[in-house]
């Protein structure tokens, strides 16, 4: 990984897997800092790794797709600074990837929420016709429908270690009753906002997930990326085939096949970048984001 970029009037904190948190010069933590910058990188994650090379320009697209549902879902407070607030500007070399948000408090859930049967919910209700808990009807089959979208939350794990899923009356004890169902309540209607938004285009949000923060008001913010096609499944409704997807399932494909778990993963073919790039890029063009 490269060293993170300097920037004018903001000191780098720390690195996700893909973005970089950025303070205002002078200030020394996320805790005393009254804004901040998240960074969006072109580093694409598949089981827990940050994999070389970059995909060109998915920073860029990955914040396009965010500014595009905050806008969207306005009627649910987000973390966004408004670009007319004074405060330390965006410096130009990053404005088109990045984020100039209010600290919050992050509560410790990642708030999914799923409306087809896929992936890991798949695997789940092979062996107990229920995903996270919930019971689900018989004769479901991979990819389809769910009857309603469901909400799945999980705990967020500290840096470096795996989330783990946990029951609704779990984050009740994490959150309190009433931020808990706030969040549900919340993470469930957006998930439905946007999957109708969405498939006016032709394209399906299998799933995603949802991050909330408190600020220092006391009001519940929607934070981090949203509806982005790292923080869910975006499939072409057009295609025949159900799980035809706009987000990184053919690095993850191309990964299970060439890549045995061990050790650290091998440097993606060009082919791949350039496949998963354009799929990226089209999703923006699908959605008009
Ligand atoms: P994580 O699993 O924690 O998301 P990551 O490696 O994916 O790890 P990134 O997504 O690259 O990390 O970094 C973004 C980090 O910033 C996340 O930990 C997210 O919870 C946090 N974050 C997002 N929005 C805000 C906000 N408004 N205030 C404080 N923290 C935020
Ligand atoms: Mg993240």
């Amino acid at each position: 990984m490269t060293a993170p970029q300097e920037l004018p009037g903001w000191r780098h904190v720390s690195s996700g897997k893909v973005r970089e948190l950025y303070v205002p010069a002078g200030v020394d933590d996320v805790a005393s800092a009254s804004e901040l910058l998240l960074v969006a990188s072109d580093r694409v994650s598949a089981y827990d790794f940050a994999l070389e090379p970059p995909i060109p320009g998915k920073g860029e697209l990955l914040t396009r797709l965010s500014r595009f549902w905050f806008d969207r879902i306005a009627d649910v407070p987000n973390h966004l600074v408004a670009p007319d607030t004074d405060g330390t500007p965006v410096p130009e070399s990053v404005a088109a990837r990045s984020m100039h948000v209010l600290p919050l408090a992050m509560f410790p859930v990642e708030c999914v929420v799923r409306g087809y049967l896929v992936g890991s919910g798949w695997a789940e209700y092979r062996e107990t016709q229920s995903v996270c808990g919930v019971p689900l009807p018989a004769g479901l089959s991979e990819g389809d429908r769910l009857p309603e979208p469901i909400y799945t939350p999980a705990y967020k794990a500290p840096q470096g270690e795996h989330d783990e899923n946990i029951s609704f009356e779990q984050t009740v004890e994490l959150v309190g009753r009433d931020d808990a169902e706030a969040l549900r309540e919340r993470s469930l209607r957006v998930y439905g906002e946007a999957a109708a938004i969405a498939l006016e285009h032709d394209v399906v949000i299998a799933d995603t997930k949802f991050e909330f923060g408190r600020d220092t008001d006391g009001t519940i913010r929607i934070a981090d990326e949203v509806l982005t096609s790292d923080s869910s499944r975006y499939w072409d409704a057009r295609s025949g085939n159900r799980t035809d997807s706009f987000d990184k399932q053919i690095v993850r494909d191309w990964l299970s096949a060439n890549w045995d778990r061990q050790g650290t993963p091998p440097v993606l073919p060009q082919e791949i970048v350039e496949r998963t790039a354009a799929r990226y890029a089209e999703l923006i063009e699908r959605l008009g984001a």
